[in-house]
């Protein structure tokens, strides 16, 4: 029989984390340090709104865009971040944060575009782009600047085939935010170069100490050359309801809906409604930031008392990010090495780029207790080996 597959897809390759998992499946005690989902479920308001919209019929399609009555409450929550939407045509529910950036990506990449992504990254954008005929091409970010992405590493990348930039803040794997100074900078550049950004704001609730979310879109001129994705995933617990949204350059939102009523029509309604009440919900999402927090201080604080192990304090998203280049082993060989004889799962950093290599990725969404258990497993079985 012929191979059916075509060379795209023959290409398409299991991520790092996913793998990890697959090996993890052999040692069921194992503590999951690895995975970047809320431990928390939904809050209950919006399961019972959930509930309340399947029981009054609301299972049917949707507009391709999402419904109004979404798009206005998400029109109003941009407003807090300066970032004036129009809610008609300026605004599209995605499946997930996910969803927005694919959209976002099939209608701007054309074969050949280069597009820079910071290094270490997020394990899909890379994909994403490939599987387009993108070319992805990483600009190296550095722990002794928390991994923020500057405007000067980015001009060095800038070839004539450069057309977009993804950012990501707060950052997953590194946790690392921009504040509006580097934004300004980017900004700069990316109009001096006539580019386009997609920034990836998914983890913009979760920050901490004080700091404030800023997004790219909203500086003079930038709204229209910036496609910003946005979830309902990792602030309300809200993954399995896949809803999210993006936002921005209106010729671009308005393809990516025609895309989308192609291939998968809409978002479930059900989780339409869930959305529009989880938006009247802050204060249960910053309950859940504060209890990350304090898990936070806990996984720094533990890896920052184990010899050879040195970890700065992240200011956003939920995952620690140490350095573990004193070890003397690359980054693999210490998560397997941790996954099988201490019995904690994190993910090795260079499976989000080279510059990941000699970090570890530690997700904190998990309970103070897991935590505290992990710490002293994971500085055990590094003392003790060293
Ligand atoms: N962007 C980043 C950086 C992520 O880490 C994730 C999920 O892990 C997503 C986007 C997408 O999440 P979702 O599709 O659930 O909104």
């Amino acid at each position: 029989m012929r191979n059916f597959l075509n060379e795209r897809a023959t290409e398409l390759q299991q991520g790092a984390i996913r793998a990890m998992f697959d090996r993890a499946k052999f040692f069921p005690g194992a503590i999951n340090m690895g995975i970047g989902e809320p431990d928390f479920d939904t809050p209950s308001e919006i399961i019972e709104e959930g509930c309340i919209a399947l029981r009054s019929g609301k299972t049917h399609y949707t507009a391709n865009e999402g419904i109004i009555e979404l798009r206005s409450k998400i029109s109003k929550y941009l407003g807090a971040f300066n970032i004036e939407i129009d809610p008609e045509n300026e605004i599209i529910v995605t499946t997930g944060g996910m969803g927005g950036l694919a959209l976002g990506l099939m209608v701007t990449i054309s074969p050949g575009d280069e597009v820079l992504v910071q290094d270490p990254q997020w394990l899909n954008y890379l994909s994403q782009i490939k599987y387009l005929g993108g070319v992805a091409v990483p600009v190296p970010t550095y722990e002794e600047n928390q991994f923020r992405i500057t405007a000067k590493d980015i001009k060095k990348k800038i070839t004539d085939r450069t057309k977009i930039i993804i950012l990501n803040f707060p950052n997953n794997p590194t946790g690392a935010v921009l504040g509006y100074d580097d934004l300004k900078e980017i900004a700069e550049v990316v109009i001096e170069h006539d580019l386009f950004v997609i920034s990836d704001e998914v983890y913009s609730t979760l920050l901490y100490d004080g700091t404030r979310h800023y997004s790219i879109a909203s500086l003079p001129g930038m709204k229209e050359r910036t496609l910003v994705v946005n979830s309902f995933s990792k602030s309300f617990a809200m993954t399995g309801w896949r809803v999210g949204f993006a936002t921005g350059n209106r010729q671009i939102i308005e393809k990516m809906t025609r895309l989308q009523e192609n291939l998968v029509a809409c978002v479930s309604e059900v989780s339409q409604y869930a959305a529009i009440k989880a938006l009247s919900l802050m204060d249960r999402a910053n309950e859940m930031t504060e209890i990350y927090k304090v898990r936070r201080d806990i996984v720094i604080a533990g890896l920052n008392d184990i010899n050879g192990i040195s970890c700065y304090k992240p200011k956003g998203a939920f995952y620690a990010f140490p350095n573990i280049k004193s070890l003397g082993k690359d980054s693999f060989s210490v998560a397997n090495e941790l996954l099988e004889k201490a019995g904690v799962i994190t993910i090795p950093g260079s499976a989000f780029g080279s510059c990941g290599e000699g970090y570890l990725r530690l997700s904190y969404a998990n309970s103070q207790e897991n935590l505290k258990e992990a710490m002293k497993r994971i500085k055990l079985y590094i003392e003790s080996s060293i």
